[in-house]
């Protein structure tokens, strides 16, 4: 206890005293002791400090009462510490103890579960790793639970729907393949019954013979036709039908659609009227196959339909983006309530009344596809009893924006420009290997060449046509492709091996005409492709690409090269009548036939026939 000095107060001196209770009646202790700690040279001290006054209020000094505290305060700092570090351990312990539960009880089962269901990622094999439904061991009867049995059964529905896929998956493919072969069965007896027939068309000279002939040829024509619909329309179903774009000329597309319909309008006693707009551009980009494949059902519809009157086909090109095709006759109509049924599949309308009109109810299904695929449309007007509209919308890119123009003068300039002759193709020194295993097939394929003077090879399997071509070099090969022991792809596949073909043409004949059968066999190296039955113009086409030019003689060279027959020049308007022609007098001439006045000066300015027709 010490008394402070007070400068103010100058009656006392700085010293210590002895201090008695009761001398200071004026200080009340117990309130006036204001202890502060404060820290400096002389390290940790607590200070108290108490003003000290007489009994009448005098100020007389400050009773102080430092304490050294260095020893409290380290004690209170190492507390301090002490209860920092078990704090800490006591959180880490605690942190270490929830995780641990944590990841037994959350993140475990949940790792399990993210790795079961990795199995169902689609860059897993998913045959492989779905063996079955997860099954794992958590029983934690919480929302972690509730989660794995929500995955679950979400994975029992994804297994049954993976399962339903995979059987249809299955069931298209069997089907696919049953179509592909039951296209090859039919369509191998049918290329021999067409072909056959098609040579007693060409030698008979009895009319009611030729006239059995021909309904032969009628009827096998319409029975491929139903093949060819029914292969399409699984093509489309199974989703491997495909829309192939390039470049084409309008005026060749529009040539082909009238040679192949207006004889038989023609032919039933109908106007067929069928005018392009000269504004239509001449060069289109768009898949020109299937725009003919459309265009030929509408119109062959219009005419089938139709017993007498017109058939009027217009086609024009809406805003230069759009191929219109706009088919009128005078035909039996539809009823109203029928319209919705006119696309669906194997539906025919009033078939009673229609029974004996040929049809399948196909054609306007797969029409409606096929335009469908195109990003096109169709629309229908009709008034039952007085006639249909049927016309067709198809977007097509212009390539060529020059007018097609005078499409009659655009016709005769395409046709001008290729060989229309049926029977030019004369090649006595040309040699052609033909391999199939079908004996009535080998017979119609020579009877069809016989007046081409083609040197062929027949034989009836891959390992023969193997030794003939060691043995000698062909012009061309004619391979079948479904043989029995080695397929004519096998076949190919050797001789490239034993590298002895030397560059000859190697031509798949195959009766599978599924869509996109052509760029499977060149893709499978074939030069090129003919679907059975192999129709006689095509093959001759085919043969004139990949013999050699040199060895391509026409009829009147080939006169002077010993041909038997001479040459007659038939030229005309109508393909009708000039196969008609052609037919009656190809025993007694060579015919050489050409569509338009223009084709027949471009060959006569290069050739002297025997003789010239006009029908
Ligand atoms: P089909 O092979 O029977 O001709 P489509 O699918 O081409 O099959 O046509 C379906 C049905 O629509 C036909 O059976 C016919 O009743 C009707 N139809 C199609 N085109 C015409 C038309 N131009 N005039 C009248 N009816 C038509």
């Amino acid at each position: 206890m010490y008394l402070v000095d007070d400068d103010e107060n100058p009656l006392y001196e700085t010293g210590y005293y002895e201090s008695r209770e009761g001398e200071f009646t004026g200080t009340d202790f117990s309130k006036e002791v204001a202890p502060t700690i404060s820290h400096g040279d002389w390290g940790w001290l607590c200070s108290s400090y108490v003003p000290i006054y007489t009994d009448d209020g005098t100020f007389v000094c400050d009773v102080g009462c430092d304490v050294a505290m260095d020893d409290i305060m380290n004690e209170r700092y190492h507390n301090f510490i002490y209860i920092l570090l078990a704090s800490v351990l006591i959180t880490v312990l605690t942190t270490v103890g929830v995780m641990f539960l944590f990841r037994k009880s959350l993140i475990m089962p949940l790792n399990s579960i993210t790795k079961e269901m990795t199995k169902f990622s689609p860059t897993e094999d998913l045959d492989r790793e779905r063996s079955g439904v997860i099954d794992l061991d958590i029983k934690s009867n919480d929302e972690i639970e509730e989660i794995y049995d929500e995955i679950q059964s979400m994975q029992v529905r994804i297994l049954n729907y993976l399962g339903d896929v995979k059987r249809n998956e299955n069931a298209n493919k069997a089907k696919d393949a049953f179509l592909a072969n039951m296209s090859h069965e039919i369509r191998t007896p049918l290329n021999g019954i067409l072909g056959l027939d098609e040579m007693i068309i060409r030698n008979t000279k009895e009319s009611n013979v030729k006239k059995y002939a021909l309904d032969i040829k009628s009827a096998g024509n319409t029975l491929l036709s139903l093949i060819n619909d029914i292969l399409d329309l699984s093509k489309i179903d199974s989703g491997d039908f495909e829309i192939i774009s390039q470049d084409y000329g309008i005026a060749s597309v529009l040539n082909d659609v009238i040679n192949m319909t207006k004889p038989r309008a023609e032919g039933k006693g109908l106007a067929y009227n069928f005018t392009v707009s000269p504004a239509v551009p001449s060069v289109l980009h768009g898949d020109e196959l299937r725009i003919k494949q459309v265009m030929l059902n509408i119109i062959n519809n219009a005419i089938k339909y139709t017993k007498k009157g017109h058939v009027d086909i217009d086609v024009s090109m809406d805003d230069g983006k759009t191929l219109a095709v706009r088919v009128a006759d005078t035909g039996i109509g539809i009823k109203e309530e029928d319209r919705a049924k006119l696309f669906r599949s194997f539906q025919r309308l009033e078939e009673s009344k229609n029974r004996n009109i040929e049809g399948t109810g196909l054609g306007l299904h797969i029409t409606f596809r096929l335009v469908e695929m195109m990003n096109g449309h169709i629309e229908v007007e009709s008034e039952y009893g007085k006639g249909s509209v049927f016309t067709l919308f198809i977007p097509q890119t212009t390539v060529d924006p020059e007018p097609v123009g005078d499409f009659s003068e655009a016709v005769s300039k395409y046709i001008s420009g290729i060989t229309t002759d049926e029977t030019t193709l004369y090649a006595p020194d040309a040699c052609v290997l033909v391999v199939d295993d079908n004996l009535i097939n080998l017979d119609v394929t020579e009877g069809l060449l016989r007046d081409t003077k083609i040197k062929l090879d027949l034989v009836t399997s891959g390992s023969e046509c193997i030794e003939k071509v060691k043995d000698k070099k062909y012009d061309c090969i004619l391979l079948d492709q479904m043989m029995p022991e080695m397929t004519g792809e096998e076949a190919l596949q050797e001789m490239n091996r034993l590298d002895i073909l030397k560059g000859t043409p190697v031509i798949a004949l195959t009766a599978d005409a599924i869509v996109g059968a052509k760029e499977s066999y060149v893709a499978m190296g074939f030069t090129d492709y003919l679907s059975k039955p192999v129709k006689y113009d095509v093959m001759e086409q085919v043969l004139k690409r990949y013999i050699p030019q040199k060895k391509q003689l026409t009829p009147d060279t080939a006169g002077e090269a010993g041909a038997p027959l001479p040459v007659l020049l038939i030229w005309g308007d109508d393909p009708a009548k000039l196969k008609e022609a052609k037919e009656q007098l190809g025993g007694t001439y060579k015919c050489v036939c050409v569509n338009g006045s223009a084709a027949m000066e471009k060959y006569l300015a290069k050739h002297e026939p025997y003789g010239v027709l006009h029908v």
